[in-house]
């Protein structure tokens, strides 16, 4: 299936967040994620343990907040292309 939306890397709140609505209860995280939320739109998160997207260390900031705090890493799709 030819797919031109955008591949990302995100971080564990914002697959949380994506694929649930649910945001941390820090107010700066929050903050973070609704503003990668703004600039990138409604992500589709694969969540996926071990599946083939997942990282379980990454030291890549987060495409969708930026944080940089190394961890989990998921993959994720845009809606549409960027
Ligand atoms: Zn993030």
């Amino acid at each position: 299936m030819e797919s031109d939306r955008t591949e990302l890397k995100i971080c564990e709140d914002c697959v949380l967040y994506h694929a649930t609505g649910d945001l941390p209860p820090d107010r700066d995280r929050e903050f973070e994620i609704l503003s990668g939320e703004e600039e990138l739109g409604r992500l589709d998160p694969d969540f996926e343990d071990g599946g083939e997207g997942y990282e379980e260390f990454s030291s890549n900031p987060c495409e969708a907040c930026g944080v940089k705090d190394p961890g989990s890493r998921y993959r994720a799709w845009t809606q549409e292309a960027l």
